[in-house]
């Protein structure tokens, strides 16, 4: 089980965000127009006030490292990352900076995450990384 973590979610992991697209989803968060509507621990769903229309953020876990993010502006759908995932990733960490703490649900989650299996996945990750 993978949950969405402030590292996980972090918008500077992902390859291939370019800058512009990198900066209108930053200014989208910044002006309130990206919140959270459902979080499980293990994905998350948001929505993005962009342009007088709403868009919808999956944000989902698939290991400690990696998430898998859709909207439905249909950017997403060719394997790019639109302006509403970056300003969706902000809104997630600052989420669960601001509210995972107070789930108990969550809480467990993350002391799960963090049991004896962890050492598998850091060693996975060294591999990728290099
Ligand atoms: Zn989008």
């Amino acid at each position: 089980m993978a949950i969405l973590t402030i590292e996980n979610l972090d918008p500077g992991s992902f390859p291939y965000i370019s800058y512009a697209i990198f900066q209108s989803g930053r200014v989208a968060y910044y002006q309130k127009r990206a919140y959270v509507t459902a979080f499980d621990g293990q994905s998350a769903t948001c929505q993005v006030n962009e342009d007088g229309g709403v868009f919808t953020v999956i944000l989902s876990a698939e290991s400690k490292q990696q998430i898998h993010a859709g909207c439905d502006c249909g950017q997403s759908a060719k394997g790019t990352i639109c302006k509403h995932i970056v300003a969706s990733l902000f809104a997630a960490r600052e989420y669960i900076a601001q509210e995972g703490n107070g789930n108990w649900q969550y809480r467990l989650m993350q002391a799960l995450e963090s049991t004896p299996k962890e050492k598998t996945v850091r060693a996975q990750r060294t591999r990728y990384a290099s």
